[in-house]
This record gives C-alpha cells, sequence and structure tokens, in this order.
C-alpha cells in the first residue's frame, strides 16, 4: 500500500452548512415567496436545486427573507407556552432550517464556484446580516431557558441515545457560543462576532484579489522543462487575458506546483514562489497582516467573555483530542522525524545539484524542481509517466468500484439536462443500492478549474439525510480544480491530484452513508471527519483499482507492475516537506491562538516561533499566515488545522486493520464494520467510541511513523 500523501489532502476542506438549521416550519403556502432561490425544490429525486436559475440579484432578497421567516419560526418555539419538551424544543429546532438551508446550497455554489466581483460585493453585505441572525437564536434567552430544562431533566431521566446525543450537543453549542452570558456581555459578544465577519470576508477577497493579479507571463523563450500540457492550458490562459502569444503562470497552487517542480528558469521560479507565498503579505490595500492582529485580539476577547484562557481552549473542548495539549502533543512527536528528514531531503537534492554542475545553494524555489530529480534518480519515477496512467474518467470508475464494494452502492449518469447544474462542466450521478436497487441520492461533480471558482478541491452537500420525518436522499457534490484539456484530450493527473480526487470522493460518501435521525447529528467533528476521506484515498493503490482503472490513455494497457512498484516505493519520498510544510502550518495556528494578542506583529511572530521550532530554511510554510484561508476566512479549522494529522494518525491505524485482515483492502468483514461505526454513524456517537467499536482499542500513533518512513520510537 501507498501511504496516503499527506500533501495532497490538505487543499481541501469541507462545506457544511450546518450551522443554518435552526430554521423552523416549512412556509406555509400563504408566505411563500416568489423568489425562485427560496421555493421547495421540485423536479426529479426529492426536489434539486434550481441551479439553472441561479442569479447574484436573487440572492440578497432570498437570503434576508429566508432570516426572517427562521427568527419568527425560533420566536414562535421560544415563547412557546407549554412547559418546554424534547419535542417542542429540540425536535421543532431540528426540523427547521429547510428555507435557509436551501439558499444556502445556492449561497455557497455562488461563493466557491462561479463567484464573481459582483456576488463579492453581496456578500460583503451579507456578512454582517448573517452574524446578526446567528447571534440572535444563539443569544435568544428564552429558547436557551427551554433547551436547557429539556438538557436538565435528560441529566436525570436519559432519552433513546440519538435523542440525549442531539440534546447534548444542542445545549454545548449554545453555551460555547455565550448563552449562559448576561446581557451586557452578550451584547458585547454578538458585535464581536458581526466584526469578525466582515474580516473574514475581507481577508478571503484579499487572498482571491492576489492570485488574480499577481499572473507571470512567460514568452516562448522560457518554457524549458514544462510538459506540452501545461504550456498548452498556459496559453490559453494567457489568450483568454488578452495576452496572445505569451504563457500565463496564474498565481494558484494548481499553476505554481507544476511550473516549481518542472520550469528549468530559475529566476521565474523564483518571482512566482515569491508571487504565491506573499499572498496577502504586499504590503498594499490588500495585506492581511493588521486583519489577523485584529481577528485574533476579537476571538480571544469573545471567548474571554465566557471565562477561557485562549481561543485554543474554548474551541477544542468538544473536539476528539479535547486540549490544545493533546493536540500539541501529537505534533510536537511527530516534527523532530519530519525536520530531520528535510535535511537528509535537502542532501540529495544539493548533491544531484552538484552532479549537475547547477553552482546553486538549495533555496525553496528549487524543492521542487530538485526533488523531482532526486525522484527520478533514487526511484526512477517519472511524474509525468505515472499520470498517462491517471485519467480522470477512469479513476472517477474507479472511485464508484471502491464505493460499489465498500458501500455496495452504485452509480448511473443522470441524462444531460434532467437535473439543473450551474456550469456546463457539471455532471450528475444517481447513487443506489447495487442489490435492492434503494434511491440514494445523487452526486455532483464540478472537475475543471475556472475564474470565479476557489482554488483547491472540496465536498459539500445540497441536501443531508436524516430520518426523523422520514427518510431523506443526500445531495451531495465533488469540486476540484483540474485543468480542463483542450477538446477531444484526456484529462491526465497526478499521483498527488488523483489522491485528494478520492479524498473528496470520501467526504461524499460519508454523506451518502449517513444513518442518522436528526439533523444536527450529520455534523462533522472537525479532527474526526477528515479521518473518513483520507481513509478511502487509500484504495487508489489497491491492487483491484491499479489492474482495471491505472490504464494508459493512449494504449489502455495496465500501469506496469514496475511502475506501481516504484509508486510504492516513492511513497515515503519528499514526506519530509510535506509533513514539516504542514506541521509548520498547523502550529502556528495553536500558537497564534494561544499567544497573547495585545500588539501582536503577525509577521515577526511568524519568523520568530518558526526559529524557536527550528524550521528548515529550505521551505516555507504550507500557507502561510497572511494567506492561511482555512483559519482566517472564516472559523472553520482555527485552531483545527492540526486535525488533519490527528485524523491521519486514525487513518494509518484503520488501513493497518484492513491491511491485517484475510480479505485486506477488500475484506467484507472490516468493510461492514468501517460503514457501520466509522461512517454511518457522523456524529451521532462519541467519535472515540466509535473507533474503539472498529478498532477494538484507541488509535496508535506508530502507523502513521511507519507509512511516513520516520523512525518508530520503542517506549
Ligand atoms: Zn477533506
Amino acid at each position: 500500500m501507498i501511504s496516503n500523501s499527506l500533501r495532497a489532502t490538505l487543499i481541501c476542506s469541507i462545506v457544511l452548512f450546518s450551522s443554518c438549521k435552526e430554521d423552523i416550519k416549512k412556509p406555509t403556502k400563504k408566505n411563500m415567496s416568489d423568489n425562485v432561490l427560496i421555493q421547495e425544490w421540485t423536479g426529479p429525486y426529492q426536489g434539486v436545486p434550481a441551479f439553472d436559475k441561479v442569479s447574484v440579484k436573487a440572492i440578497k432578497p432570498a437570503m434576508e427573507e429566508a432570516m426572517k421567516l427562521n427568527l419568527a419560526e425560533i420566536e414562535a418555539i421560544a415563547n412557546n407556552t407549554e412547559p418546554a419538551t424534547f419535542e417542542n424544543t429540540i425536535v421543532a429546532m431540528e426540523s427547521a432550517g429547510k428555507a435557509l438551508s436551501r439558499v444556502f446550497a445556492y449561497y455557497g455554489i455562488m461563493g466557491s464556484n462561479v463567484s464573481s466581483a459582483e456576488f463579492r460585493k453581496v456578500q460583503a453585505e451579507l456578512a454582517p446580516k448573517l452574524s446578526d441572525f446567528r447571534s440572535q437564536i444563539s443569544q435568544n434567552e428564552k429558547l436557551f431557558q427551554r433547551i436547557k430544562t429539556v438538557y436538565e431533566a435528560s441529566q436525570k431521566t436519559p432519552l433513546e441515545p440519538q435523542a440525549q446525543r442531539v440534546v447534548d450537543l444542542t445545549y454545548k453549542q449554545f453555551e460555547m457560543n455565550g448563552a449562559n452570558l448576561n446581557a451586557e456581555k452578550k451584547k458585547r459578544y454578538a458585535e464581536i462576532n458581526k466584526e469578525l465577519s466582515s474580516l473574514y470576508t475581507d481577508f478571503a477577497n484579499n487572498v482571491l484579489h492576489d492570485e488574480e493579479n499577481y499572473i507571470t507571463y512567460l514568452n516562448k523563450g522560457q518554457l524549458g522543462g514544462l510538459a506540452e500540457g501545461f504550456i498548452k492550458s498556459a496559453a490559453k490562459i494567457a489568450t483568454d487575458k488578452g495576452e496572445e502569444g505569451k504563457y500565463a503562470i496564474t498565481n494558484t497552487r494548481s499553476s505554481i506546483d507544476p511550473f516549481l517542480t518542472y520550469s528549468t528558469e530559475r529566476e521565474l521560479r523564483k518571482q512566482v514562489w515569491e508571487n504565491y507565498y506573499s499572498r496577502g503579505d504586499n504590503g498594499d490595500q490588500y495585506d492581511n497582516n493588521k486583519i489577523i492582529a485584529q481577528i485574533l485580539k476579537l476571538r480571544k476577547e469573545r471567548v474571554g467573555l465566557m471565562g477561557y484562557d485562549n481561543y485554543a481552549e474554548w474551541r477544542l473542548q468538544d473536539r476528539m483530542a479535547k486540549t490544545p495539549e493533546n493536540a500539541m502533543d501529537l505534533m510536537m512527536a511527530v516534527w523532530p522525524a519530519a525536520t530531520a528528514r528535510v535535511k537528509e531531503e535537502v542532501a540529495d537534492m544539493q548533491t544531484v545539484a552538484n552532479e549537475l554542475g547547477d553552482n546553486i545553494t538549495i533555496e525553496p524555489w528549487d524543492y521542487r524542481y530538485y526533488a523531482e530529480k532526486v525522484r527520478k534518480k533514487k526511484y526512477d519515477l517519472d511524474s509525468d509517466e505515472v499520470k498517462q496512467y491517471l485519467q480522470l474518467d477512469k479513476l472517477t470508475e474507479a472511485m464508484f468500484f471502491t464505493a460499489g464494494e465498500l458501500f455496495n452502492y452504485k452509480f448511473t449518469p443522470v441524462a444531460e439536462g434532467a437535473v439543473p447544474v450551474f456550469h456546463e462542466d457539471v455532471k450528475v450521478w444517481e447513487v443506489t443500492d447495487k442489490d435492492s436497487g434503494k434511491h440514494i441520492g445523487l452526486w455532483y461533480l464540478d472537475p475543471f478549474a475556472r475564474e470565479g471558482k476557489r482554488s483547491g478541491a472540496w465536498a459539500t452537500t445540497y441536501r443531508s439525510s436524516d430520518s426523523f420525518e422520514g427518510e431523506k436522499n443526500v445531495l451531495a457534490s465533488n469540486n476540484s480544480n483540474f485543468v480542463k484539456p483542450a477538446p477531444g484530450e484526456a484529462v491526465l493527473v497526478s499521483w498527488d491530484d488523483a489522491t485528494t480526487f478520492f479524498h473528496e470522493f470520501g467526504h461524499a460518501l460519508h454523506f451518502f452513508s449517513a444513518d442518522v435521525k436528526y439533523p444536527t447529528l450529520n455534523g462533522g467533528v472537525r479532527d474526526y471527519t477528515e479521518f473518513q476521506s483520507q481513509l478511502l484515498e487509500r484504495w487508489l493503490s489497491t491492487d483491484k483499482v491499479i489492474n482495471q482503472f491505472l490504464v494508459h490513455y493512449k494504449t489502455g494497457e495496465p500501469i506496469p507492475a514496475s511502475l506501481v512498484e516504484k509508486i510504492k516505493k516513492a511513497s515515503t519520498f519528499n514526506q519530509g516537506f510535506g509533513t514539516t510544510e504542514y506541521l509548520a502550518s498547523a502550529l502556528i495556528d495553536m500558537k497564534l491562538h494561544l499567544a497573547d494578542p495585545t500588539d501582536i506583529d503577525i509577521d515577526k511572530f511568524e519568523r520568530e516561533t518558526l526559529d524557536e521550532l527550528g524550521m528548515p530554511k529550505e521551505l516555507p510554510m504550507r500557507h502561510r499566515t497572511p494567506q492561511f484561508g482555512h483559519v482566517f476566512s472564516g472559523e472553520g479549522y482555527a485552531t483545527a488545522y492540526y486535525g488533519y494529522m490527528w485524523a491521519d494518525v486514525l487513518t494509518s491505524d484503520a488501513s493497518e486493520a484492513f491491511r491485517e485482515a484475510e480479505g485486506g483492502f477488500y475484506d467484507k468483514a472490516v468493510a461492514d464494520k468501517l460503514v457501520k461505526y466509522l461512517f454511518a454513524p457522523r456524529n451521532a456517537m462519541d467519535p472515540a467510541e466509535a473507533y474503539r467499536k472498529f478498532r477494538g482499542r484507541d488509535a496508535k500513533i506508530e502507523a502513521l511513523m511507519r507509512d511516513r518512513g520516520f523512525p518508530v520510537q520503542k517506549v
């Protein structure tokens, strides 16, 4: 087995608009809006989003109306004259959220897949309103008192497990969001959130600005080392931007990664590298450093209102890690092995550079370039050769095959036009049970990069499954930024990108397989919810997938066994780079939130902290602070970036369970336990308990160290 590539997984983030579930009953006929974005979904498959009717104009009034509706309904629950019960309070809240959820499905698409300057303006206007709206619910005193009553009663007379869990989670969520605060503190709390939400939007827009506005144009004489497909697409981008005859290297990961790996033009590599790692850090009106300092101050002040010392402590209490110390312990246990490996990698690269007579000292813009040369020399592995066996269409089939074996799912293409899509590139499949034919949901795939689409890869749902009001199907999507090929040409992707493709599909399977009663139980636990997707990456390199789907795009021949052997051998290659660039970001994330933010100088803090940690000078953090969108364009991954590694410990340990099984990665009994305990319950079961049910014990760190080729310490 090839160990998963951490590097590939980090560009993913899942987008869940679960925060809007507080909405209440369906709008009745008489107050049903004529705004198309708020209306119930109609058509086949239990109703589907009207993506063909999406418009920026309609989104703001739809959002405002949905929020208003929602608040009215929350008021109805809060002001119920009957004594608070599980049914009239918690279930009523769970039943809510439908209209607003629908609007959020469109809002998410407009923000992530088809954004525009016009939409970003609307987004900036809506951000403080959404924050206000959330505060009005989370700080609704009467509502909280009813939740508290139900919670306290359940502590004496427990409810059935799923009901009890939704009560616990709801109570905790309110408590963590300031529900126990007095009126004065609540007011300040809401002000802070409003301010933060605007800062998050500004942060994200600044990064996007720098991604769109720093483009490196090459001329014909500067294409040395670059692959034909890459050159073609760079030419097309340049033409689209009115620079006919030139070649554009855009300031995004999918563009800079191949350029830095292959370009023989060292000065240009330096320029491209500097553009990319300076995003949000250019000392102009789009600079994010002051915004970050302000965000950190406000976060600290906010948790301080509730008596917490720092943001990290507040954030981690309901995570699998539970405390910042546990997360730091894990990271620092791996850090020395990772940075020691970087030293070895740099030495190998320097040797190659010397042999080539290049007369240079390895700098950060040389890392990918010489690493590729070492890879070829040490493993004789040519990424371009591997690519010829990784066709997007075949990989898609491979994922369907995997889902069939593990989950018993079948994927059937939905006829074009039968389900509305927001862009012609988007394709839709129906998911059914292989044996019973039971309908499970729809899978939307938006594979290609385009202007206005955020970078990276991610998964999201338009509708999640729960059963308390009858069974519902799942509408899930995967989104990537593969470079769209010239017409008629196969999409060939790198091993890392293929891994990420499987990763995101793992999120989709996690959505599809949900077997929970209440919407709240669909929520993810941040340091646990990357585990299922990371685990799914492992099937890419199983024999069954290799032999059937990794076939040459021209000859149709399966990838040669010798090449597979090389990939397997190379799997621990460059783990120093991958692990160190990731851990540096994760450590800075945690340390920034444990630090005193008074007068904090972000640039200085980053530099000094990295020095103290002994960060090797030959590589940067994967996400430098001024561009760390996971942490500063929202709160989703704030003090949570460590979660990828936390989840990876589970991933490595769980894959050893398959490796040890008689049927290997296709062992029926282990697969059944996988679905039953690790996928279907989502957050209906405590993650640590779910894992123990799967494995018979807690996860151990040793499997992860082995996967990365790091020495395992004897205890
Ligand atoms: Zn993910």
